[in-house]
């Protein structure tokens, strides 16, 4: 089961998401810009009594990290993100749980789901994509019809070649959730994204 919030100045995509049959869950890059934006989601979890397991970060920008302190105050649950963009919590105030460091291949288990890693760098280097049974969360890395920026300093447009080149291997029909804008699903961006 998947919830998307839209929150922050730059409309990034946070999800909620829960395996129905223990209530397990995950919240996938709570970019929030202000503390009240926080407050749909945490409502919804409540009425849907999940159980928080994990935040989970996509990759290390802001838009999609600023949030993690005030869940993690709130569920108690460690943080995920791939290594190499580890070092962009060190400017979040959360608390004492040790953070996750995920690497490609890794398995983001919550009830009976589990979300593979897939390392996905040219955007950040430590982009990752989730990928589940139907879905994969795809960050910064593949948006519908287009892909995130490469021009930042830890950027690359040649990784990210290559990690276009693995997404490229996923199943037609899994669906696509990124960090920003409209869901897809994954044959239609092969066939229609330009940059594949
Ligand atoms: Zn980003
Ligand atoms: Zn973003």
């Amino acid at each position: 089961m998947i919830e998307m919030f839209t929150v922050g100045m730059l409309s990034t995509n946070c999800y909620v998401a829960s395996c129905q049959d223990t209530n397990e869950a995950i919240i996938v890059d709570p970019g929030l810009d202000y503390e009240s934006e926080a407050q749909p989601i945490l409502n919804y979890i409540e009425r849907a009594q999940l159980k928080i397991k994990y935040i989970v970060n996509t990759h290390g920008h802001n838009d999609h990290i600023n949030g993690d302190a005030i869940m993690q105050a709130k569920f108690d649950a460690p943080i995920c993100i791939h290594k190499l963009d580890s070092y962009f919590l060190e400017s979040l105030q959360t608390n004492k749980i040790p953070n996750v460091l995920l690497e490609e291949g890794n398995l983001v288990k919550f009830g009976k789901e589990n979300l593979n890693v897939l390392h996905t760098p040219g955007h950040t280097r430590g982009c990752i994509c989730l990928i589940g049974e139907n879905l994969v969360f795809t960050g910064d890395t593949l948006f519908a019809g287009g892909i995130g920026r490469t021009d930042f300093a830890e950027g690359s447009m040649a990784d990210m070649n290559r990690s276009l080149q693995k997404i490229k291997e996923l199943p037609d029909s899994l669906l696509v959730y990124p960090g920003h804008g409209e869901t897809s699903i994954i044959g239609v961006e092969k066939r229609l994204n330009p940059f594949f």
